[in-house]
């Protein structure tokens, strides 16, 4: 199974995506971390992609596409993949499906979990983080049964300063704004599916699986 998942900050992506590698049995490919891989080991495209970086640069299309095909090439990517955090842009779903097409190979599916953006601004602004553990509460969904002291540790729990309501409404924004003409570019290939990821974990994951047409 090739995939690609899409979801804005919030929606519970990267549950989802370690479920779906684990039933499928193909890696989880993060843009963030096959960057980190590369600049760790010092290879070629780390050092091409760590160039940008240093000098405060956006690492350009054509480097970050180049590392992103290296691992696509990997034997473990030979029964599929699950991208994450790639393509971005559709310039950048472009060159992937030319890397793709090169490769003899094309994506099954585009999974989109849509989330409204005033619950992902809810999730966000009353998310709490325990400073002793980093265990995460939500004072309504998940709140600590000791109030502002963590469940698990007694440490003090506490909002990240990015978590306030200006902040997250402003980066859902970004995000709903970068990829809507993305979404639109897997829609006319008739690859996208849509899920609805304000519901239950597990029934979100169902509805997943459904959606690619697998048994449960
Ligand atoms: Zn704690």
């Amino acid at each position: 199974m090739r995939l690609i998942l899409l979801g804005p900050p919030g929606a519970g992506k990267g549950t989802q995506a370690s479920a779906i590698v684990e039933k499928y049995g193909i890696p989880h490919i993060s843009t963030g971390d096959i960057f980190r891989y590369n600049i760790k080991e010092g290879t070629e495209l780390g050092k091409k992609a760590k160039s940008y970086m240093d000098k405060g640069l956006l690492v350009p299309d054509e480097v970050v596409v180049e590392i992103v095909e290296d691992r696509l090439k990997k034997d473990d990517c030979k029964d599929g993949f699950l991208l994450d955090g790639f393509p971005r842009t559709v310039v950048q779903a472009e060159a992937l499906d030319e890397v793709l097409k090169n490769m003899d190979i094309s994506l099954d599916k585009v999974i989109n979990i849509e989330v409204d953006k005033e619950i992902l601004v809810g999730r966000a602004v009353g998310r709490r983080i325990c400073k002793n553990c980093g265990a995460t509460f939500h004072i309504k969904h998940n709140p600590s049964t000791k109030g502002d002291i963590c469940d698990k540790c007694g440490g003090e729990l506490y909002q990240r300063d990015d978590d306030n309501e200006e902040t997250v409404t402003k980066r859902i924004q970004v995000y709903l704004d970068q990829t809507a003409p993305l979404i639109e570019y897997y829609n006319k290939q008739d690859k996208l599916v849509t899920i609805d990821g304000d519901k239950e974990i597990n029934k979100v994951f169902k509805d997943i699986v459904v959606s690619l047409g697998s048994d449960l």
